[in-house]
C-alpha cells in the first residue's frame, strides 16, 4: 500500500510526477482543491455542507476536510493507495489525519517533499502555461506542447495563469515556506519524510521517486 503525501512549493514538479505516479501505481492523486469541487458538485451530503460553508465565505473546518478526504478514499480507486496533493496544510490537519487514518487503516507511509531553490522556480513560472480545460501543465523552455499553444492532450488553447508571474510568486512561497516548515519537521519526526531535489529535471528525479516508491510498495 502506497499511503503518499506529496509536498513541494508551486512549480516543483508536483504535477508532472503525480501523472505517472498514479498511472504507473495506480493510485489516485488526490487533489483537495479538486475534490472540494468534486463534492461540492456531486450533491453528497458531505458536499452540500461544505457547498454551504463554501457559499457563506466561510473556511471548512480541518474536521470536515478529513471527513471529505475519509469519504473519497472509500472509493475503489483507491485500493492501492493514495496520492494527496494539498492536504495536510497545517499541523493540526495533520494531527487529525494521523489519528483518523489509523482508525480506518490507511496510515501514511509516505511523505514526498520536492524541494526547489526560489530563483528556479520563479525562471519556471514564468515560462509555464496550463490547459484551462483539462489542467495539463507545460512551459515553453523545457516541456513544449508539440503544436505551439495547443494541448496534446485535450487540443485546447493554452493559457498563462495570471499568478503565475514574479510577484504573485513570491507571496505565494512565503505563504507556503511559512505554513508547510512545521509539517515537515511534523513528518521527519515520525521517520516518513523523504527529501528529493527539483534541481534534478523531471527525467532523473523521476528514476529517484520510483526506486523508493517500488521498495515501499
Ligand atoms: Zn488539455
Amino acid at each position: 500500500m502506497l499511503n503518499i503525501i506529496l509536498m513541494g512549493p508551486p512549480g516543483a514538479g508536483k504535477g508532472t510526477h503525480a501523472t505517472w505516479i498514479e498511472r504507473d501505481y495506480q493510485i489516485p492523486h488526490i487533489s483537495t482543491g479538486d475534490m472540494f469541487r468534486e463534492a461540492m458538485a456531486s450533491g453528497s451530503e458531505l458536499g452540500n455542507k461544505i457547498k454551504e460553508i463554501v457559499n457563506r465565505g466561510d473556511l471548512v473546518s480541518d474536521e470536515l476536510t478529513c471527513a471529505l478526504v475519509k469519504e473519497r478514499l472509500s472509493k475503489p480507486d483507491c485500493a492501492k493507495g493514495y496520492l494527496l496533493d494539498g492536504f495536510p496544510r497545517t499541523i493540526p490537519q495533520a494531527e487529525a489525519w494521523e489519528k483518523i487514518s489509523k482508525e480506518i487503516g490507511r496510515e501514511v507511509n509516505l511523505v514526498i517533499n520536492i524541494a526547489c531553490p526560489d530563483a528556479e522556480l520563479i525562471k519556471r513560472i514564468s515560462t509555464r502555461r496550463v490547459c484551462p480545460n483539462c489542467g495539463a501543465s507545460y512551459n515553453v523552455v523545457s516541456m513544449k506542447p508539440k503544436k505551439e499553444g495547443i494541448c496534446d492532450l485535450c487540443g485546447h488553447a493554452l493559457i498563462q495563469r495570471k499568478d503565475d508571474n514574479e510577484e504573485s510568486l513570491k507571496v505565494r512561497l512565503a505563504n507556503y515556506y511559512k505554513s508547510t516548515a512545521p509539517l515537515l519537521d511534523f513528518y521527519k519526526s515520525r521517520n516518513l519524510l523523504h527529501d528529493f531535489d527539483g534541481m534534478l529535471g523531471a527525467e532523473k528525479l523521476k528514476v529517484e521517486l520510483n526506486k523508493l516508491l517500488a521498495k515501499s510498495k
